[in-house]
């Protein structure tokens, strides 16, 4: 049996689900990343670092929330906190003394941050960082890097000059962004040749939480260049915050950005998002006379801003979290899991193989066009194969395959570790990966 057929077969809950659930859902999914063909898993519940689907296998899970939980799912103290919570109201149309602890919390972690403003999402965070930027310098344009992801809001989702107008856009947006590779001379020639620019936006770490990783010291430069040429840098932590280290990248690389966007595990799981920064920069949300208002002031509503939940499971993960413990910890698995995935892949002698990846994060391409040594990911192979996995066709097979072993990779071709999954599930992982390869082998010498 081949491994879509297995897939199939072992999967009929989630096959029914998904044929009744494209008559709901464009595609049948809710969220772009969770499109697979022929159909997607239906999950029932997790716990820790463990899910399980509707026909009741129990997985391995490496989506680990979006990145969000990095104390696994279900971790007993953001339960309680949420539980407590939930009695106490889930919206009280007020401001509260949680969001304070929340944001102290942030201010504690980021010497950045002076001021914070909580969002809904991540997306939102990013959106006002930019109208942030450009009140405040009074400059039009933000200069971004070539597939670095910053949410879909249409100021942002444009990614490469090359394209035509993405589907629904206006057009006339895709002067404000000027799109670069990650080449900090190329940087600095547009940072010389224009007067334009209100900031400079980043991943710290690279494309797609460090898919297509940055060269060593490039954040530490970039920060020197925005300097030197006035314009403010957006350090966008939404997956690095607090989990590459408590302050996220830029205290591991000994960075202060102007402004900062944080989401995913600053909500402990919940929905949140937040932008902070230096004091001068956030007055731009602060009320003032009725001249200010009208010309300087951003105005800012949503309705979840701080919601409750989401300050009481956030609280309760930052405080859990900032010692760095649990970061270290998901760390130290992440880079059991990269050596294993090389170790399965160099013994089966897969060029254009490799595992790579910072700490918790890891990644995965197979079949890459170059076909470099196994397990030694080649630097020069671009940024659309790395975002891609190598091939995707591969890449599908590895992740229903995985599936079937029990093992739920994030599309295929990442994961992220939670300070929940043990070094057994990591030994499992490998397991599972070694087997997946085994049987893509053996499909490929199928006669057809
Ligand atoms: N920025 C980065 C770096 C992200 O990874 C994401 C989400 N994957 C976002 C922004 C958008 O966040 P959200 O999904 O909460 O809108």
């Amino acid at each position: 049996m081949t491994i879509i057929e297995t897939y199939v077969r072992r999967h009929p809950r989630s096959r029914a689900l998904y044929a009744e659930a494209r008559s709901l859902f464009p595609s049948g999914v809710t969220h772009d990343g969770r499109h697979v063909s022929p159909f997607p898993l239906y999950v029932d519940h997790c716990a820790g670092s463990h899910k399980w689907d509707v026909d009741g296998h129990e997985l391995i899970d490496y989506w680990t929330g979006h990145g969000a939980l990095l104390l696994g799912h279900g971790h007993p103290v953001v339960v309680a906190a949420v539980q407590r919570q939930m009695e106490r109201g889930t919206h009280y149309g007020a401001e509260h003394e949680l969001s304070m602890h929340w944001a102290r919390l942030v201010q504690r972690l980021f010497p950045g941050i002076e001021r914070v403003r909580f969002t809904a999402s991540g997306t939102e965070a990013t959106m006002m960082a930019l109208r942030l930027a450009r009140a405040y310098t009074g400059k039009p344009v933000v200069l971004r890097f070539a597939g670095h992801y910053h949410g879909w809001h249409d100021m942002l989702a444009h990614d490469t000059e090359a394209e035509p107008v993405p589907a629904g856009m206006f057009g006339g947006l895709l002067e404000s962004t000027i799109v670069a590779p990650a080449d900090l001379d190329c940087v600095e020639a547009i940072l010389r040749a224009r007067d334009d620019i209100a900031a400079v936006i980043l991943e710290p770490t690279g494309a797609s939480y460090g898919t297509a990783p940055l060269p060593a010291g490039f954040l530490r430069e970039l920060r020197r260049l925005t300097e030197q040429y006035g314009t403010l840098l957006i350090c966008d932590e939404i997956v690095t915050g607090f989990r590459v280290a408590p302050g996220g990248a830029q205290q591991r690389e000994g960075v202060t950005a102007d402004l900062t966007t944080l989401a995913k595990v600053l909500a402990g799981g919940l929905p949140g998002g937040a932008v902070g920064g230096r004091a001068d920069i956030m007055r731009h949300l602060e009320f003032g006379d009725d001249d200010w208002s009208r010309t300087h002031k951003i105005r800012h509503y949503g309705t979840f801003n701080a919601a409750p939940l989401s300050a009481a499971a956030g609280v309760a993960t930052l405080e859990l979290v900032a010692g760095g413990e649990p970061g270290a910890c998901a760390a130290e698995r992440g880079g059991a899991v990269i050596a294993g995935f090389n170790q399965v892949i160099r013994q089966r002698g897969l060029y254009g193989w490799a595992a790579y990846g910072d700490g918790s994060i890891f990644h995965l391409v197979a079949g890459c066009s170059s076909g470099f040594p196994p397990g030694e990911l080649d630097p020069r192979i671009s940024l659309n194969e790395l975002k891609c996995g190598g091939d995707p066709a591969l890449i599908n097979l590895v992740r229903l395959g995985m599936i079937n072993h029990g093992v739920d990779l994030m599309r295929g071709r990442s994961g992220f570790l939670s300070a929940a999954h043990t070094p057994a599930d990591v030994d499992a992982t490998i397991a599972a990966f070694a087997a997946t390869l085994d049987t893509i082998a053996e499909e490929a010498a199928q006669p057809r």
